[in-house]
């Protein structure tokens, strides 16, 4: 059995995400035995300063592969995380080098082992200490290398603290612009409003609805052209011709728009238009959507499953971040208990959870969440209470006439009031956010 050790780093796209991916395709290699690796250090570009930081980890793997066969091994991992993307994303990068093959010396064109670099670079000393600091390298311990480095070498290099899923690198805001490219709100930041109709259904509908909004301090239009129905027989949206409605409010109001896509068959559509892509509720475990929403570059809401635990919840904006777009909101919209008399039951402590272990942008969706409109408000208010980012909430200039979710659906006055509460609200709580 041949004892290696393995560099990787990486300073491109998710970082967290292309180590945890190249580690697990490593860890569940047919000729890998036995799997362990270090922390994962970051270091600062220095040289070409311009470059994003590096994260470097190391791992210990026991194999009976070759030499040439783990190589080819790295490389396959290098290739399989370096793909170009479609939409708008360009390449990144890892790498994966062979450090330690046993003690054996090897000279090959293609191989060098030990690695000729590894006693200058602080980067890989200090995991490869993680893993046995008394790993001899020419004539001297790994650790006796690392301490005759500068102190500006040694202090360059930082454990990365990751949160519990570690795929999300550390909290992020998420800036939005509208159609002219000016900055508008920040998740993470703003307590962010959006507000709109549950569904597309003409232009003077969603266009009223987008005057009115944004005058009350709305950040965000809603509206979704691609509804997804219980029944089939319900409205189930204007699709292209909402689209078309949805281009046009957006382009005379300025205001930024979030809409639904359900089918992979419609991303560029929708891509099109949308300021914020939103996977609904049924759609939380589409796991093919998903992946190809995490392979585009603009910002992502999910909104959590009907039934789902926060676990499954996490793991789904996982599929999304795994694949390069870090840009996700989390929505909490309720979800199903044997309660009878609202909609659905808001779980409110999910939005310090998320915080706490994803450390991603959350908002409360109280008016699918209740199901009520009277309840709408005190929910939204809630929701800022304990440290959502904001809120989204289905509004319609006349509830009582509308295609769908009118019951939930607030009049003008009441989104007027609800805009009042909540600047109070923000101003009595300055929540610790996690
Ligand atoms: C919506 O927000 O338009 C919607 C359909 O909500 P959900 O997916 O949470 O049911
Ligand atoms: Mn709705």
């Amino acid at each position: 059995m041949n004892k290696v050790y393995l560099g990787l780093g990486t300073n491109m796209g998710n970082r967290l995400g292309y180590l945890n991916r190249a580690c697990d395709i490593l860890e569940r290699s047919e000729h890998i035995f036995s799997f362990n690796r270090s922390d994962i250090y970051e270091t600062k570009a220095w040289g070409y300063t311009e470059q994003p930081d590096f994260l470097n980890t190391c791992a210990e793997i026991e194999t009976d592969l070759s030499p040439q066969e783990v190589l080819l091994l790295c490389q396959s991992i290098e290739q399989k995380l370096d793909r170009k993307r479609t939409i708008k994303w360009g390449p990144r990068t890892i790498d994966v080098d062979v450090l330690f093959f046993n003690e054996m010396e090897i000279n090959e064109e293609n191989l060098k082992v030990p690695h000729p670099l590894i006693q200058e670079r602080g980067f890989v000393l200090k995991p490869m200490m993680d893993l046995d600091e008394n790993i001899k390298l020419r004539g001297k311990t790994i650790k006796e290398h690392f301490s005759a480095l500068s102190d500006e070498d040694k202090n360059s290099i930082e454990r990365y603290e990751t949160h519990p899923h570690n795929v999300f690198e550390r909290q992020k805001s998420i800036k939005i612009n509208n159609v002219n490219g000016e900055h508008v709100a920040e998740f993470g930041k703003d307590t962010i409003v959006i507000a709109g109709p549950c569904a597309i259904e003409s232009y003077e509908q969603l266009m009223r609805t987008a005057e009115f909004v944004k005058s009350r301090g709305a950040n965000i239009l809603r509206g979704g052209a691609f509804k997804p129905r219980t029944s089939p027989k319900s409205f189930s949206g204007l699709k292209h011709e909402g689209v078309e409605i949805l281009k046009e409010v957006r382009k005379k109001t300025g205001m930024p728009v979030i809409t639904e896509l359900m089918d992979v068959r419609d991303l560029e559509l929708i891509y099109d238009v949308a300021d914020i892509i939103q996977i609904g509720s049924r759609n939380m475990q589409n796991f093919p959507l998903l992946q190809e929403v995490g392979k585009q570059d603009k910002p992502v809401m999910l909104k959590r499953g009907l039934s789902a635990t926060i676990n499954e919840w996490i793991c789904s904006a996982e599929y999304i971040a795994l694949e390069g777009n870090e840009k996700i909101i989390m929505c909490e919209r309720g979800i199903r208990t044997y309660n009878d008399y609202t909609r659905n039951t808001m779980d409110l402590a999910a939005i310090p959870v998320i915080k706490k272990e994803t450390g991603l942008p959350v908002i409360a969706d109280p008016s699918h969440g209740t199901g009520v409109r009277y309840l709408v408000e005190p929910m939204a208010c809630a929701s800022i209470a304990c440290g959502s980012d904001g809120f989204m909430v289905e509004v319609h200039p006349k509830p009582e006439e509308a295609l769908s979710d009118g019951e939930q659906s607030l009049t003008f006055d009441m989104f007027d009031d609800l805009m009042k509460k909540i600047k109070s609200i923000e101003s009595a709580i300055k929540y610790k956010k996690y």
